[in-house]
């Protein structure tokens, strides 16, 4: 990021506290004000271009917006310097005009989020848009539109602006309901557009109240934290962001008892502010507005029951699909899923790697022998023993039958070796198995690495069972790992010498 960029960050947040210290009217504080406009509007056009290609064009669209808005700035303070008595003034229009640019990059960005329709957002975003609206239309556009001393145009310009505030509430939630809303871009935006609308609520009803043009010093500070927030979130964006990944499916939005609050709020607004102008009105307006309010609240605390149930439920789901029903191991999915993740474990610690396939010995015949239920007793026994005997380090799945697959991570090939070969010794009742143990080489993939440890293990029953199989270390192995193994054993397959002699 050049030097100048830099340098003009700085002047654009110095700016804001600047702008705030000359008298109200003068012609300092004018200066100064569309200064710290022109700053931060400087700041991100130097920025918007360091901004990946992918998303820099909401940037620019936003870009476009502070620059209009600060020519309306300029022309602001010019009229206000000729004091001309006429209102609503070409400013106005610019200003109007700035937010189309600004709502096209918010969209935009949002976009690039979500990518597609987001249903559960949407609603969020709707029920707080809503509640805004009314709000708006009551407080704000009847009673000015009724004031009789204003003309057509006067009265487009006093219903557009609550409607624009109305359409910065929308952006503002849009971009907060929906996935990303807690990353640092989107939170200065979100703040600079919670900026905007208090700066230009407080402005109507000021104006509405006094038709006073000279606005206080929050006011402006107000406008001036927009523009410097919208700059700000641009010089975030450049690097280091990237959309969050949701699966299909899934909005990567949650119901959270914080957005279940608020959106509450949004949804009782309206009837609480009945509730509020008409105090001293008819009791039955009082009456049926506080019901609706209770059982809206009511509504809301069953719906968020009903969340937690079903959030419950999912985990409950989760942990199902990821265990094996019989031994409470994790089962084959979870395997394929973490076999791969323990590869670039491996890669990046530079710890050895070692994964084997353990098999029980002769099982057809202990079933036969004692029976299935018995059968299922040892697999649970074995399962529990062999998994104290992996430890933290490692990974025991339960593969198929009487078939189980382990990953170890440890400091040298000898010592995870011996660990390996020492779960031969934790089959209950006498019962033994055979092990086929490999190397990760650093670079083959979980299906020739399981390939190579099936090859080990037939290469042990081969051999005799009771035992373990180092399988060589060798290339890439293609094919499936599953199936009877086609080709040679492998070449000169290394015998772990046995805890316990073989039988
Ligand atoms: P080898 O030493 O060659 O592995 O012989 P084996 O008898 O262990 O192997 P084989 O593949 O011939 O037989 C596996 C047996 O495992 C057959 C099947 O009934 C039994 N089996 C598979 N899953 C279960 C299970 O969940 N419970 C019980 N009790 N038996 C199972
Ligand atoms: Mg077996
Ligand atoms: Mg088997």
């Amino acid at each position: 990021m050049p030097l100048l960029t830099r340098l003009v960050g700085v002047l654009a947040v110095l700016s804001v506290p600047v702008a705030a210290v000359p008298a109200l009217g003068s012609a300092a504080s004018a200066a100064l004000y569309v200064a710290a406009v022109a700053l931060a509007t400087a700041f991100i056009s130097l920025t918007v271009r360091h901004v990946p290609p992918a998303r820099r064009r909401a940037w620019r669209w936003m870009q476009a917006s502070l620059v209009v808005a600060l020519v309306a700035e300029v022309v602001f303070k010019y009229l206000q310097f000729l004091d001309t008595e006429r209102w609503p003034t070409p400013a106005d229009a610019l200003y109007i005009a700035s937010y189309l640019p600004l709502t096209i990059g918010v969209l935009g960005l949002d976009r690039q989020r979500g990518g597609r329709l987001r249903v559960g957002g949407t609603l969020d975003t709707l029920i707080v848009t809503v509640s805004a609206a009314a709000t708006a239309l009551v407080y704000l556009v009847l009673p000015m539109v009724v004031n009789g001393d204003l003309d057509v145009t006067g009265q487009i310009v006093c219903t557009l602006y609550p409607l624009i505030d109305v359409l910065t509430v929308f952006l503002a939630a849009r971009l907060l309901t929906g996935p990303g809303g807690r990353t640092l871009p989107t939170g200065l935006l979100v703040v600079g557009l919670a900026c905007l609308c208090a700066g230009d609520v407080g402005q109507e009803v000021m104006a509405a109240s006094s038709g006073s043009a000279l606005f206080p010093r929050w006011m402006n500070t107000l406008w001036l934290l927009f523009y410097l927030c919208v700059a700000l979130a641009a010089y975030r964006s450049r690097e280091g962001y990237e959309p969050p990944v949701t699966p299909a499916g899934h909005e990567g939005a949650r119901v959270t008892g914080q957005r279940l609050i608020g959106l509450s709020v949004a949804a009782a607004l309206p009837t609480v502010l009945l509730l509020v102008s008409d105090v001293r009105g008819r009791g039955e307006v009082i009456a049926l507005g506080t019901a609706t309010t209770v059982l809206l609240g009511l509504v809301m605390a069953r719906f968020w029951d009903l969340h937690r149930q079903l959030d419950e439920q999912t985990r409950q789901l989760g942990a199902l699909a990821a265990t094996d029903a019989l031994t409470g191991l994790a089962n084959r999915r979870t395997w394929d899923e973490e076999l791969p993740v323990n590869l670039a474990t491996s890669a990046a610690t530079g710890t050895t790697l070692l994964v084997a396939v353990l098999d029980l010995d002769h099982f057809k015949r202990y079933n036969d022998t004692f029976g299935h239920p018995a059968g299922d007793d040892l697999l649970r026994r074995a399962a529990t023993a062999w998994s104290d005997g992996v430890g933290a380090a490692g990974l025991l799945a339960r593969w198929g039958g009487e078939e189980f697959v382990a990953l170890l991570h440890c400091p040298d090939e000898g010592t995870g070796l011996a660990r390996i070969d020492r779960l031969r010794e934790l089959v209950p009742d006498g019962e033994t198995c055979s092990i086929g143990v490999v190397r990760w080489d650093g670079t083959e993939d979980a299906t020739a690495l399981l390939g190579r440890a099936d090859k080990a293990l037939y290469a042990a029953k081969r051999l005799g069972r009771n035992r373990s199989v180092m399988g060589p270390l060798g290339g890439p192995v293609s094919g499936p790992v599953s199936g009877p193994v086609s080709g040679p054993v492998p070449a000169d397959p290394v015998e772990v010498p046995p805890r316990i002699h073989a039988r």
